[in-house]
C-alpha cells in the first residue's frame, strides 16, 4: 500500500475520533507507541519479539498518518521531498557521509 493510500485509510477510520482528540493528545498516543516499541526492543535477542515489534512499529506509523491528517500534511510528499533516491547530504546512493554512527 502506498504511502498516500494509507493515510487516506487512516482518515476513513479515525479522522473523526483524532479531531475530537486534537493534535496535542493524538502525539501523546505516538509517543505511547513509541514506548512500547522501545519496551519490546530491550528484551535480550531470545525474548525478543519480531511479530510485536512489527505490530508497535504499525501503530507508529498509523499515528503519524493521524496526526499528518490533523495537520493537513501529505505525508507522501513530506517523505519523498526530505527523502529523495539518494542522500540529501552527499548526493550518493547508498550514504557516504562519514559520521559518528
Ligand atoms: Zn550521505
Amino acid at each position: 500500500m502506498e504511502i498516500s493510500k494509507f493515510q487516506s485509510l487512516m482518515k476513513d477510520l479515525y479522522y473523526a475520533n483524532d479531531n475530537r482528540r486534537g493534535i496535542y493528545r493524538t502525539t501523546l498516543w505516538l509517543f505511547e507507541e513509541m514506548g512500547e516499541l522501545s519496551h519490546e526492543l530491550k528484551k535480550n535477542s531470545v525474548k525478543m519479539d519480531k511479530k510485536a515489534i512489527a505490530e508497535e512499529m504499525a501503530d507508529i506509523y498509523a499515528w503519524v498518518a493521524s496526526l499528518a491528517n490533523l495537520l493537513e500534511i501529505d505525508l507522501n510528499k513530506a517523505i519523498l521531498s526530505k527523502y529523495p533516491n539518494k542522500c540529501i547530504k552527499c548526493n550518493h546512493k547508498p550514504c557516504q557521509c562519514q559520521k559518528d554512527l
